[in-house]
């Protein structure tokens, strides 16, 4: 429908995650981390899926500093405690990553959302109690944030204003995936995140190889040690 490429999108995968660009894109390099088989949220995770998610995180860390020069990444879920709920895009457990510059919780905060420390346990409690939440994940620190009866797309809506004020632009863009999904610029920025991320991928995977990745190819050893 968009015209976009469907399996050639994929930027890295394994047996748990697949790892692609956002396919209406809130700013250059928004990825998605979407988990293989089904799960709700990362609340359903068990701890080796966790524990795989956060390397797959730190991969893309690495990504982005590569690739952009940014300093660090922001990263957000919305963990739906039914379906739909906490303005979820998909009812499929996803992080969205994006590189660092927006920040989001200040905006969360700012809509009533405090912040708790995020681990996989605070947020399992959430998925338990049927919950919502927000986890997100900036500055190097992860907070989870009750997220229940927020509108539809809370998180795109508030990274969208995060970005608008990092930026010094007017508020007000585009941050619903509908409204921005397959207009000229954001296939263009999807087409160029695609090609940008490509090639840091794959010099990643050249240097981990060569044994000079020596943390990374680490990561994918002990990955695969654990299935
Ligand atoms: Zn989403």
């Amino acid at each position: 429908m968009a015209n976009l490429p469907g399996p050639g999108s994929v930027l890295a995968a394994d047996a748990d995650f697949l790892l692609m660009p956002d396919l209406a894109p809130l700013s250059d390099g928004h990825l998605l981390l979407v988990t293989a088989r089904h799960h709700a949220c990362a609340g359903a995770f068990d701890a080796r899926l966790w524990a795989a998610a956060r390397r797959w995180r730190d991969r893309v860390d690495g990504m982005f500093r590569a690739a952009y020069g940014t300093d660090g990444l922001l990263l957000f879920e919305h963990g739906p405690g039914t379906e739909q709920g906490g303005g979820a895009c998909i009812d499929h457990a996803h992080w969205h990553l994006l590189p660092a510059g927006p920040r989001l919780r200040a905006v969360a905060e700012g809509y009533g959302m405090p912040a708790a420390p995020a681990s996989r346990a605070a947020l399992r409690a959430y998925y338990r109690s049927r919950r919502s939440y927000a986890l997100i994940d900036e500055g190097g620190r992860a907070t989870v944030h009750p997220s229940d009866g927020v509108p539809s797309q809370f998180l795109r809506w508030a990274t969208m204003v995060a970005l608008e004020r990092h930026e010094g632009r007017p508020a007000g863009g585009p941050w619903r995936w509908q409204q921005s999904f397959a207009t000229p610029g954001s296939r263009t920025r999807f087409l160029r995140t695609l090609e940008i991320l490509r090639a840091t991928a794959a010099v990643q995977a050249e240097a981990s190889r060569a044994g000079t990745g020596h943390a990374e190819g680490h990561a994918e050893e002990s990955a695969e040690s654990h299935q």
